[in-house]
């Protein structure tokens, strides 16, 4: 049995107006889902902590306007710096709190730190654009200004990699920035926040407040919060945009996923079951580019079923911090107890299960909230479980006559975050790309996470709003655009 360190349980605090301040809240146990260890109790804010945040964020807003971006984007050098220095702890902090494997955990700190990466190059990024003599004499120029306050709220999944893709952006726009995160997972956020707060950033310019549905209604209804950033399951997502949207916010929000992945029989049987067991058991499924149905068109569902459950039950499941680990905790027995009844109501459909993770027991870890990664055979297509996002280590195999019936069958889902395809054919691997309506699209990749000089493309039930997270579309959500039409008149000159 692997040691966590151990440490007094602390009441974590919130960040605002540049100072750690007690929440004057009721709190609640954030827990090790491996151990049920409680690690800290977060505050549950609500609107007083809130109102106090946005009034730090407006007042910190107008300097940080002014402050050239050149001069912004120092404090992200910092920041990156900050970062790379307390990987290690950061890695520790989520895997402890979020369940995943240190080297998944580094993996996630790898991502968010390349936004940070990015947005550092906002002088240029933020640049607009002109036209001398659109009629004579008169020039047309588009400039972009910062919106002001703006906040993101953030799931349980990847605390690190996903408050960062937001905050760097937000603040090298030249706005202030709320952040209110999980509060299942708030530790690693607390980290964040103090990394920041040792670059020397001046106070205000980023917030935290912790707590659940009460601030985030907080956040949405603010007169002051110009923008919200979402990212959370799809009924959320659908709500937070709606009254986010209601009172003239930009909003993005992302919600959740159900991602198909069609496995042609020409695939390479090694890569497509080495990747497809990674993406769908990695992270213990908690990941909205987990692979969770897979269509396995003609011959292929022969072949590769098989050696996916193999797959599946050789996977060393446990805590996260023993290296040898490969899936580790899922995140509450709440989300252990909806998993296993998801896995229950796939059998009922008519599924057989090939590995069936249900009452999983860790040696040394008896209270840990695991689930051994899961192979249902012969989900019927049009059944609820096809349907229905369970993040978690399972995966529904559906039989394909043909490509076009698994393409079909991606087109009819409700979420659209994913959709990957294994072959060794380009013109299957075309069809694909320009046929199925998935936001981010795999071929022989079964985790298609954009860099961040890239969007990341959620489309229909996955994705609530127009501009996406990360790269350009990051820096138009975060400014407002401006035209300027100029007529300076030649008369009007004066010799000098
Ligand atoms: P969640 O929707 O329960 O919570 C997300 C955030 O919303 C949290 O900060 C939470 O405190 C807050 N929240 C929860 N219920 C709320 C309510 N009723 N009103 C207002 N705020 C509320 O999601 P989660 O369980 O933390 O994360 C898992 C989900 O996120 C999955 O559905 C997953 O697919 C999705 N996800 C999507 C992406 C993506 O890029 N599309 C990325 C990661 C996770």
């Amino acid at each position: 049995m692997v040691q966590a360190a151990s440490a007094a349980v602390e009441r974590l605090p919130n960040w605002i107006g540049g100072r750690f301040v007690a929440a004057e809240t009721g709190h609640q146990p954030v827990r090790n889902p491996a151990t049920a260890e409680i690690l800290a109790e977060v505050p549950q804010s609500g609107p007083a902590e809130v109102e106090q945040a946005v009034a730090a964020a407006a007042a910190a807003y107008p300097e940080w306007r002014l402050t050239p971006a050149g001069d912004r984007i120092q404090y992200l050098f910092k920041y990156k710096q900050l970062l790379e220095e307390n990987l290690d702890d950061l890695a520790r902090a989520i895997t402890l709190e979020c369940g995943k494997t240190y080297a998944e955990s580094v993996g996630e700190l790898r991502r968010g730190i390349e936004n940070v990466e990015l947005a550092a190059g906002m002088p240029l990024l933020l640049q607009g654009y002109n036209s001398e003599d659109i009629a004579r004499g008169i020039d047309e120029i588009m400039i972009r200004q910062p919106l002001g306050v703006v906040a993101a709220i953030t799931p349980f999944n990847f605390p690190a990699m996903i408050p960062l893709w937001f905050l760097p952006y937000a603040i090298a726009c030249g706005n202030t920035f709320i952040l209110k995160p999980s509060d299942r997972t708030p530790i690693t956020a607390g980290k964040l926040m103090r990394l920041l707060a040792a670059t020397g950033l001046p106070p205000g310019v980023v917030s935290l407040v912790n707590g659940g549905k009460a601030a985030v209604d907080a956040l949405l209804d603010h007169p002051r919060v110009r923008a919200i950033s979402f990212v959370g399951s799809t009924a959320v997502a659908r709500y937070v945009y709606g009254r986010a949207t209601a009172q003239g916010k930009r909003a993005q929000c992302q919600g959740g996923a159900k991602n198909p992945v069609v496995v042609l029989p020409d695939a390479d049987l090694e890569m497509t079951t080495r990747v497809v067991s990674d993406s769908a058991f990695g992270c213990a499924g908690q990941r909205c580019l987990a692979a969770s149905v897979v269509l396995a068109v003609g011959e292929a569902r022969r072949t590769f079923t098989p050696v996916l459950a193999e797959a599946a039950q050789a996977r060393k499941v446990g805590f996260g911090l023993d290296p040898e680990v490969e899936t580790g905790a899922v995140i509450t027995a709440e989300s252990q107890a909806r998993i296993e009844a998801l896995i229950a109501a796939g059998i009922e459909e008519g599924a057989r299960p090939l590995a069936d993770g249900r009452r999983a027991r860790v040696s040394g870890y008896e209270q840990g909230t695991f689930v051994r990664p899961t192979v249902l055979d012969g989900v019927p297509a049009g059944g609820r479980l096809a349907q229905t996002e369970i993040f978690g280590p399972v995966v529904s195999v559906i039989a394909a006559a043909t490509l076009e019936e698994a393409i079909a069958f991606v087109n009819q889902q409700s979420y659209g975050n994913m959709a990957c395809l294994f072959t060794q054919s380009g013109a299957a691997a075309r069809q694909f790309r320009h046929q199925a309506t998935a936001g981010n699209i795999g071929i022989n990749l079964g985790v298609a996470a954009p860099m961040a000089y890239f969007p990341f493309t959620g489309w229909k039930d996955s994705f609530f709003g127009d501009l996406h997270a990360q790269g350009r579309d990051a820096v138009d959500f975060y400014t407002d655009k401006k035209v300027v039409v100029e007529r300076w008149p030649k008369e009007w000159s004066r010799r000098f």
